[in-house]
């Protein structure tokens, strides 16, 4: 019997990217399912973009990851992208199909994934609040729009970014999507079902950050959720648990976005608490 000792090759491309846990959570899959397979994480500068594309089609490999700053421009060399990637504008993964590399986007798919499997919240007709208008709260607020949330408000500091984000997805979606400038803490409204926290407040190593807001108005049901997945118990979170409000954290999002993909280049169910293990010995 011939022995194939070749392995397949997936990769995490950006600049910064030394930090980044996904090989990590994606190589734990990888030896849970018992396949040959390899994620390398990849310095690339925005200048040989281009080139490492290029690279990934000479290498046959099955896929890759892109994250800061390649989310945007990888778009211009790749095949085709999915719908939503096409909506949300950005592409966080790329697969192969035949010779044709295909963008996606799976950020705002494991939220809502997430949100289902680990929340037991269905948006559909829910009001959310999402805090901050970057690349992450795109994602989500797409998704959100798509899966049919009756009502979403994008609270941003930058109000040109918040703004405009808010009309061009309202638009583009034809969901409910309204914008309202961050000013001071944000008093959350009654008859809110979900509050994101999408902007990097919190995120490591700033972890006694704290999104301005005033609980206010907040029903005992509201579902708070921050995808800031470095620390998974971020203060926002804290509060929120103390406030006795269901929570919802970003390694959820964060895993399931890795598992969407993986079933993307492999075709297998991803092994999600192995993933979310691995990840949380990495953070440790
Ligand atoms: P961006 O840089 O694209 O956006 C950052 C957002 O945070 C902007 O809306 C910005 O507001 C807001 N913000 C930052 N600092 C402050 C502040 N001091 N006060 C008010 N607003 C602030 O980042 P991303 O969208 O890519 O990432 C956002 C978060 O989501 C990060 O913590 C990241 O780790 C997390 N993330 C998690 C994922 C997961 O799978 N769990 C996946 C992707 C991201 P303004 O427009 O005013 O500057």
């Amino acid at each position: 019997m011939t022995r194939d000792f070749s392995a397949e090759l997936v990769a995490c491309l950006g600049d910064p990217v030394r930090e980044n846990p996904t090989g990590v959570m994606v190589e734990a899959a990888f030896a849970a399912l018992g396949l040959n397979w390899r994620y390398l994480t990849i310095e690339v500068s925005a200048s040989r973009l281009r080139d490492a594309v290029v690279g990934i089609r000479a290498l046959g490999m099955r896929g890759a990851n892109l994250t800061i700053p390649h989310k945007v421009a990888v778009i211009a060399h790749l095949d085709r992208i999915a719908p939503d990637a096409a909506l949300i504008g950005a592409v966080n993964t790329v697969r192969r199909e035949g010779d044709q590399l295909i963008g996606e986007n799976t950020d705002g798919k494991g939220f809502l994934r997430g949100l289902h499997l680990d929340a037991g919240v269905d948006p559909r007709g829910k009001q959310a609040v999402v805090l901050g208008a970057g690349g992450a709260a795109r994602a989500i607020v797409t998704e959100l729009a798509l899966a049919g949330a009756a009502d979403i408000l994008v609270v941003n500091r930058s109000i040109e970014r918040g703004e405009g984000m808010a009309a061009e997805l309202a638009r583009k979606t034809g969901a409910s999507i309204r914008f309202e400038a961050w000013r001071g803490a944000y008093r959350i409204a009654r008859g809110v079902d979900l509050l994101v926290n999408a902007t990097s407040i919190g995120l490591y190593p700033d972890v006694d950050a704290m999104p301005p807001v005033d609980w206010g108005g907040a029903s005992d049901h509201m579902l708070v959720s921050d995808a800031v997945p470095n620390p998974p118990e971020t203060r926002l979170l804290r509060e929120a648990r103390g406030l006795g409000l269901p929570v919802l954290d970003g390694l959820s999002m964060l895993v399931h976005q890795g598992a969407i993909g993986l079933r993307m280049w492999t075709g297998q169910d991803a092994p999600v608490d192995v993933m979310k293990e691995a990840l949380r010995q990495a953070f440790a």
